[in-house]
């Protein structure tokens, strides 16, 4: 059985910025969400999301019997060029750290993803207490900003939910309650009626854009304080 204290403790000796646990039930209020935000077309070329639907807000129907989503993180300053190599890289020393300390048996069935399933990786980063979405559409971690890639391992163990990991997020005010610089600041206008719009975001459609993680407060007060490893 999983113990969250010990998971996060293997995550940081692997080097991941930080890691947290959920359980692998369906997120009704984000499937919800996702089926109007299609509809409405807010999607544009992301054909992608049309598909395969239950998949993203299932995580059942993407191992069969799971039971917990483990959530890492790795800020952009440590995880270099090629993220998704470097997570899927640390995702296996995690397994193997967990399974030499017998946390997971080898008999558990499991897959790890970055980028690379239909997936609502921030929305699972939030159940799994590493932050909170922001008005940028970001997760925004309470220490680390929204400067990071995401990363899961879902697997058939179960969690030891009576050492429950604390949920830093749901102790602290979103960052965004006085705060519109994102919205302002976003050249396509993009943000903030009220949801995100994926036919403006420039990210999106033709050209990279961090407008809206450079300009949020919480990223510019870290930037002098995260440094590579
Ligand atoms: S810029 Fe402000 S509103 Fe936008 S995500 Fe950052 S804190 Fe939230
Ligand atoms: S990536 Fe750029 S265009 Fe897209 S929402 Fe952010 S600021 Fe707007």
């Amino acid at each position: 059985m999983l113990s969250p204290a010990i998971l996060r403790q293997s995550a940081f000796e692997v080097g991941f910025d930080d890691c947290g646990i959920a359980q692998a039930c369906r997120i009704d209020d984000d499937a919800d969400f996702m089926d109007q935000w299609v509809a409405q077309g807010w999607h544009g070329n992301m054909a992608y999301l049309e598909r395969n639907r239950e998949r993203r807000y299932n995580p059942q129907t993407l191992v069969d019997g799971a039971q917990t989503v483990i959530v890492c993180l790795l800020t952009y300053e440590h995880s270099g060029h090629d993220y998704h190599r470097t997570i899927k890289s640390k995702l296996y020393e995690l397994e193997a750290l967990l399974l030499s300390r017998q946390l997971i048996t080898p008999t558990a069935q499991q897959n790890k993803f970055c980028d690379s399933a239909p997936f609502l990786e921030r929305r699972w980063a939030q159940k799994a207490g590493l932050g909170t979405i922001g008005k940028n559409h970001q997760l925004i971690h309470p220490t680390l900003g929204s400067r990071v890639h995401i990363g899961e391992l879902v697997l058939t163990e179960q969690t030891d939910w009576t050492e429950r990991q604390t949920q830093e997020t749901e102790q602290v005010p979103s960052p965004c309650d006085n705060c519109q610089r994102c919205i302002d600041a976003c050249p396509g206008h993009a943000l903030g009626q009220p949801q995100w719009d994926a036919r403006k975001c420039i990210a999106y459609t033709t050209h990279k854009c961090t407008v809206c993680q450079d300009v949020c407060p919480i990223n510019i007060s870290l930037t002098d304080t995260i440094k590579p490893k």
